[in-house]
């Protein structure tokens, strides 16, 4: 059978997520086609057409498919379903909210954020927020499937031959929802889910002003993402989508620096899997201190300024 990998893009490019997932995609190990649904995705095609293990590129093109509204996404992901063995996208907010909607109506299970390929039709997925890891093999026809990028590194492109581009035919738009308009936050720092340092602040940082007085020169200093602790968000501290943990992003930086932050499961889940793990805490016994390669026991409020002075 083949797998169809569902592809994160912007139309000109492919998103880093979309090269994780291919990674997952590779391990399946049958055949991959690359859908890029939008309209206008002929650079993100092309590039995906290079990809390692890519036999064919299809492109759907329709206004619906624009705004990565789930309705339409899911009856094109239903329309092409029955040639494939296996479904399978980035979990990005998109892919969460279209995947299972595809799923449920061709009458097969989700498999969400899998961390694990152990065969083609048998996944690994985490579940109680990260603490236990279940091994999940479907016997359903078609396996729609959804990996948590944070556990594959992105496989890159080569030089090879393209892949053949088609156009594929676009289902009616079903008409459940319309595109009303969207607003943007500014930044010029690297996004958070795909940024190599992330340095993050929780509820100790004790409010937004000090979040950003303390926090925002030692992620100028590293080049780094900004996230936070939920308690963080909460408190007003940091915007929502800085928020990483189990309802907010999963990161997978080279360096994650946890500033005030106790450590809790949900928080833990998003940030485990960083490659090199750096807490400040004024208490020996958190539980970040436990998954943290270094830690710096103190308060904050000297430690912070003091590292952001030493690397200026
Ligand atoms: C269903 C569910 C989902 C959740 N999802 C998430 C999620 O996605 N992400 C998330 O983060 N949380 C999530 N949570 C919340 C989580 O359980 C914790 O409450 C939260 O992570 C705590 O945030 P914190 O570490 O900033 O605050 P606290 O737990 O209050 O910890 C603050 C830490 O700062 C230290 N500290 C205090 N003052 C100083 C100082 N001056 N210098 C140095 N250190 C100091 C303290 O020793 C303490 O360890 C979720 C909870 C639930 C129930």
């Amino acid at each position: 059978m083949t797998t169809l990998l569902v592809a994160a893009h912007d139309g000109a490019h492919l998103k880093d997520a979309t090269l994780k997932a291919l990674t997952a995609a590779l391990a399946v190990g049958d055949d991959i086609h690359v859908l890029l649904a939008g309209d206008g995705v002929a650079g993100a095609a092309a590039e995906a057409a290079r990809l390692p293990g890519v036999v064919r590129v299809l492109t759907a093109e329709a206004p619906q498919l624009a705004h990565e509204l789930a309705e339409p996404l899911a009856a094109l992901l239903v329309s092409l379903a029955p040639a494939y063995g296996v479904l399978l996208a980035p979990a990005t907010s998109t892919f969460k909210n279209a995947l299972p909607r595809a799923a449920a109506l061709l009458d097969v299970m989700q498999l969400s954020d899998v961390t694990a390929v152990l065969a083609p039709d048998t996944f690994e997925r985490p579940t109680y927020a990260g603490n236990a890891v279940v091994t999940v093999r479907s016997a359903d026809p078609i396996r729609v499937v959804t990996v948590r990028t944070a556990s594959f590194r992105p496989t890159p492109g080569a030089e090879r031959a393209p892949a053949p581009i088609e156009a594929v035919a676009v289902p009616a738009d079903p008409g459940l929802s319309a595109f009303v308009g969207e607003q943007f936050s500014e930044a010029d720092r690297p996004e958070l889910t795909s940024a190599r340092v992330v340095v993050s602040g929780g509820r100790a940082l004790g409010s937004e002003e000090r979040f950003r007085e303390l926090l925002l020169p030692l992620a100028d200093r590293l080049g780094a993402a900004v996230g936070a602790s939920r308690a963080a968000v909460d408190a007003g501290y940091a915007p929502n989508d800085w928020q990483v943990g189990q309802t907010g992003k999963a990161v997978s930086p080279d360096l994650y620096v946890a500033i005030g932050i106790s450590g809790a499961i949900q928080h833990v889940a998003g940030m485990k899997d960083a490659k090199v793990i750096v807490a400040i805490n004024k208490d020996p016994e958190a539980p970040i201190f436990q998954i943290a390669d270094f830690g710096l026991v103190g308060d904050l409020n000297e430690i912070v300024p003091e590292l952001t002075k030493a690397l200026g």
